[in-house]
């Protein structure tokens, strides 16, 4: 499938070195297209909806901020570690500047790492991030998180 300027571009600047050292692809090789409309039918086949697993995930962030910057238990199940912004950084799309902050995120086995663009890209991009990111988003973990 070829490509518009917009996802070429995005995509570019996806790469590890660009706006960030590790970059949002991770070892992953299909084109981001691909990328997206994979992660588009998980989230179908699982029954998720990526407005409620952000506004989920915004929730345990906001949350895990009342830490300080120390791991807290939110809701009993979930140990959440919000650290500060950091600057900000551009969504690869054009679209916006972000805070560049982390959040960590588990759940028995299960952990996420996301910053306010990882859900920036969630929500508006469905853009989960390459498989390997360290920052994926990947759609079977979200739902064992968020059920
Ligand atoms: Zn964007």
């Amino acid at each position: 499938m070829k490509m518009n300027f917009d996802e070429r571009s995005a995509y570019e600047k996806m790469k590890s070195g660009v706006l960030t050292s590790t970059g949002f692809l991770g070892h992953d090789t299909r084109p981001l297209t691909d990328i997206i409309a994979a992660d588009e039918e998980l989230f179908k086949a699982l029954g998720l909806d990526f407005d409620q697993v952000a506004d989920r995930l915004q929730e345990l962030a906001a949350r895990g901020a009342e830490g300080l910057g120390e791991p807290i238990t939110v809701d009993g199940i979930y140990l959440v570690k919000s650290d500060e912004a950091r600057g900000r950084l551009p969504c690869p799309y054009g679209d916006g500047l972000y805070h560049k902050n982390s959040v960590s995120v588990e759940r028995g086995d299960d952990r996420i790492i996301y910053s306010d663009l990882s859900l920036h890209l969630l929500r508006v991009h469905h853009f989960c991030q390459g498989q390997g990111s360290p920052f994926r988003l990947d759609p079977v973990v979200l739902k064992r998180i968020c059920s």
